[in-house]
């Protein structure tokens, strides 16, 4: 039997064909008709007016913290239960992020907090809530508090691409969006991200400064630093293969989520991340609790028992709250993602797992729970 990893690529046959095209076509620079078509693919899929592939999440989070002129001596308010790479990218500007705690229904940015935070003394830079495990946040209550305090919001939407809140896509909320095309993520292009916004300056300024900030001039012209974070045009003819067949991937990993609450739905102590109102998430991960009062066992014996057997389960993201390198930050509430952390689990969900596989994570789990 062969491992089960948690959210491996899913890459196919259409995609290595893509590749090849993009090769055999010669444009093998981080400029390209490839970028081009998926910057516009990109920026259409989330309703958005302009995309930039970028090099990865990280990037685009980082040029969008920039665009917004956030820097030293700023605030921003950041979900504690997220990626390091949402509060690390706020750190690159000289900036500080302040974590938000989870709403228990969603698992995202709770709006009171949110609100609590917003009412206090502090001015904020920027709100940057995240679509955890593809889950829109709560975007009704977070873009109306950030509007009556005029703090701009970049939606992480790293793991969201495809789902939807209220009939409006991920990537369309706040003032700009990013997303991610890591090799874990709903589409991939090995390494990727992107930026998507409907300001055009800003969607020219995170293009200029991911190609070194090159000023106009025949020679190589610099008034201000740059960056590296193009991505590639064979990335993104990849991309664009990928992006193509995103419905049946979100489909797919839908119907594990669907699949995990039925089979062990009936286990004492288990449940399993909520479908919010009005959200379509991707179950980019499909995530469990264990309550080890009710269940018999906890998180880690399930995790440590189904490595044994080969397949890759990972304790819910340790929000950037209780992070060794954050622990200075300040933070707003907490309570709620550190009971997430402690007891959830995340599931084998990608979209190419097949059903055996299914079966055979759903008997790992059921083995700790029926002696
Ligand atoms: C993956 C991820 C990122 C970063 O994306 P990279 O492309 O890996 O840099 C940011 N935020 C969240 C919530 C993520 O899951």
């Amino acid at each position: 039997m062969t491992r089960i990893y948690l959210s491996p690529p899913d890459v196919g046959i259409d995609d290595q064909a893509a590749i090849q095209r993009a090769v055999e076509s010669g444009w093998i620079a981080p400029l390209g008709p490839e970028v081009d078509a998926f910057e516009i693919e990109l920026a259409t899929m989330t309703q958005r007016a302009h995309g930039v592939a970028l090099s990865s999440g990280t990037a685009a989070l980082h040029l969008g913290l920039l665009a917004l002129g956030v820097g030293p001596g700023d605030r921003v308010l950041v979900s504690s239960l997220t990626f390091a790479a949402t509060a690390n990218a706020v750190r690159y500007t000289g900036a500080q992020p302040v974590f938000v705690d989870s709403d228990r229904s969603t698992w995202n940015m709770d709006p009171d907090l949110l609100a609590e935070a917003l009412d206090g003394d502090s001015r904020f830079a920027a709100c940057v809530p995240v679509d955890i495990y593809g889950q829109c946040a709560d975007y009704a209550r977070i873009e109306a508090l950030c509007a009556q305090y005029e703090v701009p919001l970049i939606e992480d939407a790293a793991e969201a691409l495809g789902a939807t809140y209220r009939g409006k896509k991920a990537g369309s909320f706040g003032v700009m969006a990013i997303l991610s095309f890591n090799g874990n993520k709903i589409i991939t292009t090995s390494g990727g991200g992107a930026l998507v916004t409907d300001r055009e300056d800003w969607a020219r300024q995170a293009r200029w400064l991911a190609t070194q900030a090159r000023d106009p001039a025949p020679h190589y012209e610099h008034s201000t630093i740059g960056y590296n974070y193009r991505l590639s045009n064979l990335l993104a003819a990849l991309g664009r293969s990928q992006l193509a067949d995103l419905e049946r991937r979100v489909e797919k990993r839908r119907d594990h989520n669907q699949f995990y609450s039925e089979a062990l739905g009936d286990l004492p102590g288990v449940g399993f991340m909520p479908e919010g109102d009005g959200c379509r998430s991707t179950f980019w991960l499909t995530c469990l609790t264990i309550d080890p009062s009710e269940a018999g066992t906890d998180r880690e014996q399930v995790r440590v028992h189904l490595e044994s057997l080969d397949i890759e389960a990972r304790p819910v993201w340790k929000p950037m709250h209780l992070q060794p390198v954050f622990s200075e930050c300040e933070a707003v509430g907490g309570s709620v993602s550190a009971e997430l952390f402690e007891h959830g689990l995340c599931l084998p969900s990608g979209s190419n797992l097949g059903d055996e596989d299914r079966n055979r994570v759903v008997a790992g789990i059921r083995d700790l729970f029926e002696p």
